[in-house]
């Protein structure tokens, strides 16, 4: 069943998508070859608690750590470890808190060091179809809409949306109903609605949209060993409009603003102006 939250409900659920913002910007100034997941676990894991808040994977359904780190071929729910990070690699992060007992939960894709190009492209078309998507989150819409504007933007591309993972609505639990596909058709699933906090998290494969579980009970990666990106925000329904509750702010102010993820900044404002 979906809960529709009071605006005094998502306010709270903006401030912990901030925490969460707050932290993977603090994050995106320590990743560097050289540097461990577990490193990473440990600085998320106390600014969280610094600033109030709860870590919120750290426990859920067992998970053992405060953030998922998922390195290149790696899609999501990778756990940190001890192993370098390496010029090149991608490392995608994903964090969630609990504060005020509502949760923030975010995604981002980061570089470490220079990737290639096709790596590049990955990531920015991900990083788009996240928009394209949260566009589509809008009074008279469904379910259907926001999948099918991600779908539609990445396989231009050639490139694979993961089918067995999926976005979610967001509150005092950290996945409510509704289940949120990358994929899908417009005017298919439930109707948008004010009040409605969805997850939204484009999770796509550069090959095979195919997946294989790692032997650790968490790991997915690529069928294929090809790289994956993930990308997430978290967004409420607000009078008939998208409004963004979390932001890349802080991990572009932290990289130093370079062109593009201005651009991309840039374009969370305009959705909200579009509408
Ligand atoms: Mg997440
Ligand atoms: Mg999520």
């Amino acid at each position: 069943m979906i809960k529709y939250k009071t605006k005094a409900q998502i306010e709270k659920i903006r401030q912990s998508a901030l925490l969460v913002s707050k932290t993977l910007g603090m994050l995106a100034k320590e990743i560097k070859p050289g540097v461990t997941g577990l490193y990473l676990d440990k600085l998320a894991e106390e600014y969280i608690r610094d600033h109030g808040g709860i870590p919120g994977f750290l426990g859920l359904y067992g998970f053992p750590n405060t953030l998922c780190i998922s390195p290149n071929e790696q899609v999501v729910h990778g756990i940190p470890t001890d192993k370098p990070f390496e010029e090149g690699d991608i490392v995608s992060i994903d964090c969630g808190v609990k504060m005020n007992g509502f949760y923030g939960d975010q995604a981002f894709t980061f570089q470490v060091g220079e990737v290639s190009p096709e790596v590049k492209k990955l990531l920015d078309v991900t990083r788009e179809s996240l928009y394209k998507g949260i566009a589509q989150m809008r009074r008279g819409n469904r379910i259907g809409h926001i999948g099918h504007a991600i779908q539609s933007h990445v396989e231009q591309y050639g490139y694979g949306v993961v089918r067995e993972l999926v976005g979610h609505g967001l509150g005092s639990v950290m996945h409510e109903d509704p289940q949120v596909p990358n994929y899908g058709l417009p005017g298919k699933g439930k109707k948008l609605k004010n009040g409605l906090v969805l997850a939204i998290e484009p999770m796509i494969n550069m090959g095979t949209h195919k997946i294989i579980h790692y032997n650790d009970g968490w790991t997915i990666k690529t069928a294929d060993g090809l790289p994956s990106a993930h990308f997430e925000h978290d967004v409420a329904l607000i009078d008939g409009k998208p409004e963004i509750l979390s932001t890349f702010y802080y991990i572009f102010d932290a990289l130093g603003m370079e062109s593009d993820e201005e651009d991309a900044f840039r374009k969370e404002k305009l959705i909200l102006e579009e509408y």
